[in-house]
């Protein structure tokens, strides 16, 4: 902790000489481990009283015929607010568990088509009332070294992104494969798309394209800083491209050093 940080830029002048500049930066290094630490043990700290409010509405909505009925809507809210609060805590200290180490959990090869498989169907079900269709194209051989539930966190950050950016009916698509370059999931929607100039800002905390919009969703604005940090500990980039209007395409790069190939004579079982 005594170390010292400095920030190094080097300017290369026509005639051959060379500028350094090292800036000591010390002291925001500081104050960014305070703001992690500060946002763990808020969220840590507002778990308890959360749990237990949530609790005693769950209990008083079991004796809803007992209750004036005038009082079940505001206690349904209630309860749906709780809920969306419990969503962002639990974003928040996974976020901050992503930015205290720079390596995944675990490293062992894990089975992304079976895992694409079931938030397949988790999507499916929380877009019942949109009828939307959702079709999977993975090779169910290609495995991704890393953790299974940070790379099904991000995964499924992208698809349910698509569910709730995707109007009625819309279709969404999602594909894993590889090639020379690695390996690769691509979650394409004909959803709503985002402006050009949204997209350098899209995976800052909390960053959303509309506000407004996006508080009517349900998210918590950490969905895609999330996948970020997933890719960054897994070695992966994320392209985004999107048309306003036409849709988007989210897509996970990864490196070949991170790919295994699932053996012949063990194929992966399937969901
Ligand atoms: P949120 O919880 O608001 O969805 P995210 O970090 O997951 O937060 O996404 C940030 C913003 O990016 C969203 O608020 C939305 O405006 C935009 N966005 C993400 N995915 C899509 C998509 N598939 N189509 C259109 N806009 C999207």
């Amino acid at each position: 902790d005594d170390q010292l940080h400095l920030q190094i830029t080097v300017t290369r002048y026509g005639n051959g000489e060379h500028l350094m500049l090292a800036r000591d930066v010390t002291h925001l290094h500081l104050l960014e481990l305070m703001r992690k630490d500060f946002v763990a043990n808020v969220s840590h700290e507002l778990r308890t009283p959360l749990t237990v409010i949530a609790g005693y509405l769950e209990t008083l909505l079991e004796h809803a015929d007992e209750i004036n009925p005038r009082w079940l809507k505001p206690l349904q809210r209630m309860e749906q607010q709780a809920e969306r609060m419990r969503h962002l805590l639990e974003d928040l200290l996974l976020l901050t568990k992503l930015e205290t180490t720079s390596y995944p959990a675990s490293n062992q090869p894990v089975k992304i088509e079976q895992m694409l498989h079931s938030i397949k169907s988790d999507a499916l079900s929380l877009s019942a009332e949109k009828q939307h269709r959702i079709t999977l194209e993975a090779d169910p051989k290609l495995l991704l070294k890393g953790s299974e539930s940070e790379l099904r966190s991000a995964f499924s950050n992208l698809v349910f992104n698509a569910v709730k950016y995707t109007p009625a009916e819309g279709e969404i698509h999602i594909r894993w494969w590889s090639n020379e370059q690695g390996a690769h999931l691509c979650v394409q929607d004909n959803g709503i798309g985002i402006e050009n100039g949204h997209l350098p800002r899209l995976t800052e905390r909390f960053y959303r394209v509309d506000s407004s919009r996006a508080s009517n969703t349900g998210g918590t604005g950490l969905g895609l800083a999330i996948v970020k940090h997933v890719l960054l500990r897994h070695r992966g980039k994320l392209e985004i491209q999107s048309l306003p209007g036409k849709g988007s395409q989210f897509i996970c790069h990864f490196l070949p050093t991170q790919v295994a190939i699932a053996s012949e004579d063990r194929p992966t079982e399937r969901l």
